[in-house]
């Protein structure tokens, strides 16, 4: 069988790089596409140079839709506002999109769910399978608990994170309040400072921590009077990220149009 050509875009990003490494070392995979936002130091470098593999005779585009135009699968690790125009590409050219960016907002949400007409698009917070497995526990032990056992989720990253709390957190938070059959926004209680009075009942707190160069570190604790329950997921290695994107834009090629998670990839829905 043909090797799947796949795209990346957002190459010389922390993610990018360990993209580039992934994809090459993916057996069935060729890596024939990658871009940057224009005006990037690593516009017309070989991917393969960035990467530390030496050359790999594909060079670093500043053209986004010239990715969309060879790859059948394009993997997306930039920022909200570029991944909204990277699906418009995807639907346009009839390319699955895996899309690993966070801090998504509703207008965001909105390009992906509307492309997602026209392609597949796997969209995770969190490509681990760790994290993805951490979740369908959240789920399962929140609804078994109940909301008498408080929920709070705390996250660390490295310093440079833009976003917080990390989508993996809100994931989470998420999954939670799946298990209780309420809706995130009416329970996240997203940071507390000063005299915040007693903790509302069934809330869900986030805390988030940024220093030097944690890879992500998620805890989700399940408190009540007499005892207390923690799961914890820690990556020390942004390969597991870039594994599970590459395993996700593997499932994705030829897959009927539509938004899927990386739950649906690892089909980890359903009881574990
Ligand atoms: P980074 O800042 O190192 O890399 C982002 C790259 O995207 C940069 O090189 C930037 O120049 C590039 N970029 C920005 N706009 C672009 C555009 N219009 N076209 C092409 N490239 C563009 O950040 P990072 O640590 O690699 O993380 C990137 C994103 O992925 C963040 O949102 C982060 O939270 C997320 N992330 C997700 C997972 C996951 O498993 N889902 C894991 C790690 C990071």
């Amino acid at each position: 069988m043909a090797d799947i050509r796949i795209g990346i875009a957002g190459a010389a990003g922390r993610m990018g790089a360990t993209l580039i490494r992934e994809v090459s070392a993916t057996a069935g995979c060729r890596l024939v596409a990658a871009c940057e936002r224009s005006g990037h130091p690593a516009v017309g470098r070989d991917v393969g140079d960035l990467a530390g593999l030496g050359p790999l005779g594909v060079a670093v585009s500043d053209s986004a839709e010239g990715i969309f135009r060879s790859a059948e699968v394009v993997i997306d690790f930039t920022a909200p506002d570029a991944t909204a125009v990277h699906a418009g590409f995807a639907a346009r050219h009839g390319v699955a999109l895996v899309v690993g960016t966070t801090g998504l907002a509703a207008n965001h949400d909105a390009a992906l769910a509307d492309a997602a007409h026209k392609v597949a698009i796997v969209r995770a917070a969190n490509f681990s399978i760790g994290v993805n497995l951490l979740l369908t526990l959240s789920e399962r032990i929140a609804s078994t608990l109940g909301p008498d056992y408080d929920v709070e989720i705390v996250e660390m990253h490295h310093r440079h994170k833009k976003d917080a709390p990390s989508g993996t957190a809100l994931a989470i938070g998420e999954a939670v309040a799946e298990g209780r059959k309420i809706a995130l926004a009416t329970a996240a209680v997203r940071g507390r400072d000063g005299i915040t009075g007693e903790r509302p009942p069934g809330s869900i707190g986030f805390a988030s921590l940024r220093g030097g160069d944690v890879v992500g570190d998620h805890t989700v604790v399940f408190a009540t009077e007499g005892e207390r329950l923690e799961l914890t997921h820690r990556a020390s290695h942004r390969r597991v990220f870039a594994k599970g994107a590459v395993r996700a834009a593997i499932w994705a090629k030829g897959r009927p149009p539509g938004l899927y998670s990386m739950r649906d990839v690892v089909a980890l829905t359903g009881g574990v």
